[in-house]
């Protein structure tokens, strides 16, 4: 139950609807986060920096007024002329404290009035005597600490420092606002990011969807439909030709299927109907003489013996359409296997005076099939010769080059249509019929041959004019190849 569910959910991650929702939503939502928190931290930057930079101006003036109206802190009193109400007006506009130190480190001045007369002595104030300014960023209490040294204008000798303490409030709240205003700028760019991607990826599933619906409709039986080629995207419409070009085969597959189930029962029946017509006949007639029941047990006989051919011709072809795992490839010398077939065919066609030539051009070994190839050649030989006119020929050559080996078998027999050129190779295809079964034929000799060849990765052709001759050119390479 564990384990489904897990698989189940695996599969869910590997849907295109998932992944694509996803992949919009991080590229939608992961650079508009980052491009919120850069731009608010440079916005704190940016403000805080304006704000010291201001205080750090405003504080440069204070020290020259200081330095000018009580030059170098010397004399002791706490009166600064008109840097005194720079000092107040400073510390009213910013809500802050500012704390004037002279060069011994006694506090001549604290808005606060707290520190007056005391001495500091801090770590800041003693740097800034040295001309070090230095800032502290308090950003819990949100304030800002400035220690400034005061310098002589002229001497640049540093006579005091001066140690600004402002709130930063104001800032803060201004961040909180920029801040709470781009959260919500957020929450709606992610609302509208969330949508579109679930409508996009949902119309994206929505044609894969329509064609799985087709297919599983065909797969229940319906297979001649197609399924209609969806306005969408092109590799969907891609996809949906494939198939229906992939149904057309499958169709075409068992339209042969069919026809060939219903041409075999047909071949079969023929010889058996005509038995019965024979036997009937016999069994019909009393006092039939010897000679006819002779004569006709000699026609039963005849259909037996064609009724067998088309059995032994059924069973070659079914070998021929196992898979090629099936092959039992040899090393064999090509030469010798033409003519042990032509050593077999030679007193049938010398019956009807057909002269049978062998031309060789040079010693063929090759790996092959010997019982399919044999079957191959000896079918196209066999026709050769019971295509034939009497006292015809018949003529067989083998040559090879590197890679292949081409065996031609011609004969000046009646010939194909050329209409018929095409149909030849077909399952229980015959030019003449009447003709073909006077001769035993099954229909099914070249279609064997052809399979044979196809199956040692060959190619097989035909070249015929009628009533002049006819010629197959075979072409099957030297070495098997799987
Ligand atoms: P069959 O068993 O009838 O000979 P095949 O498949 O061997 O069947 O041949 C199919 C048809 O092709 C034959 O019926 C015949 O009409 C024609 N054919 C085959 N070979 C030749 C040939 N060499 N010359 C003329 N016609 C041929």
């Amino acid at each position: 139950m564990i384990f489904t569910n897990a698989k189940q959910r695996f599969r869910m991650l590997k849907s295109m609807h998932i992944q694509v929702f996803f992949v919009m939503v991080c590229a939608g939502l992961i650079p508009a986060f980052l491009l919120f928190g850069t731009i608010l931290n440079s916005f704190e930057s940016r403000i805080m920096n304006q704000r010291i930079d201001s205080l750090e101006y405003q504080g440069k003036v204070i020290a020259n007024l200081l330095v000018n109206s009580n030059m170098s802190f010397t004399s002791d009193g706490s009166e600064f002329g008109e840097a005194e109400t720079e000092i107040e007006q400073l510390a009213d506009i910013y809500e802050g404290r500012v704390i004037i130190v002279d060069r011994k480190l006694h506090v001549r001045k604290d808005t606060y009035k707290l520190e007056e007369g005391k001495t500091i002595i801090s770590e800041e104030a003693i740097q800034a005597l040295h001309g070090k300014k230095s800032r502290y960023i308090n950003k819990e209490d949100q304030y800002v600490e400035l220690v400034l040294p005061i310098a002589m204008e002229d001497t640049k000798e540093t006579v005091g420092v001066m140690i600004f303490s402002f709130s930063i409030k104001d800032i803060y709240e201004l961040y909180d606002s920029v801040e709470k205003s781009g959260r919500i700028i957020l929450y709606v760019l992610s609302m509208i990011v969330f949508v579109c991607a679930l409508l996009y990826s949902g119309r994206l599933k929505k044609p894969m969807d329509s064609i799985v619906a087709s297919i599983d409709h065909m797969s229940e039986g319906y297979m001649s439909e197609q399924i209609p080629i969806p306005n969408t995207y092109t590799e969907i419409q891609d996809i949906t030709e494939s198939v229906n070009r992939l149904t057309v085969r499958l169709q075409k597959l068992e339209d042969s299927r069919q026809e060939f189930v219903s041409n075999v029962s047909h071949e079969l029946k023929t010889p058996i109907t005509s038995m019965k017509v024979l036997a009937d006949s016999l069994i019909g007639q009393e006092d039939v003489p010897n000679e006819y029941y002779r004569e006709f047990m000699e026609d039963i006989a005849a259909e037996i013996d064609r009724e067998s051919n088309i059995i032994n011709d059924l069973l070659a072809l079914v070998k021929m359409d196992k898979k090629s795992g099936q092959m039992n490839i040899e090393s064999r010398n090509i030469n010798e296997l033409i003519e042990q077939i032509l050593k077999r065919i030679r007193p049938i066609a010398a019956k009807r005076n057909i002269e049978l030539v062998f031309e060789s051009f040079r010693p063929v070994i090759a790996e092959i099939d010997e019982v399919k190839l044999s079957l191959a050649i000896s079918n196209l030989i066999e026709n050769a010769v019971k295509y034939n006119r009497d006292d015809g020929w018949v003529h067989v050559s083998l040559n090879a080059d590197h890679r292949f080996f081409y065996i031609k078998v011609s004969d000046s027999g009646v010939g194909i249509p050329e209409d018929s050129l095409d149909s030849v190779f077909e399952r229980f295809y015959r030019v003449d019929k009447a003709r073909s079964r006077e001769t035993g034929g099954s229909g099914l000799g070249l279609s064997i041959t052809r399979s044979a060849v196809l199956m040692h990765r060959g190619a097989i052709k035909i070249y015929s004019k009628e009533q002049e001759g006819t010629t197959f050119t075979v072409r099957i390479p030297i070495n098997y190849v799987q």
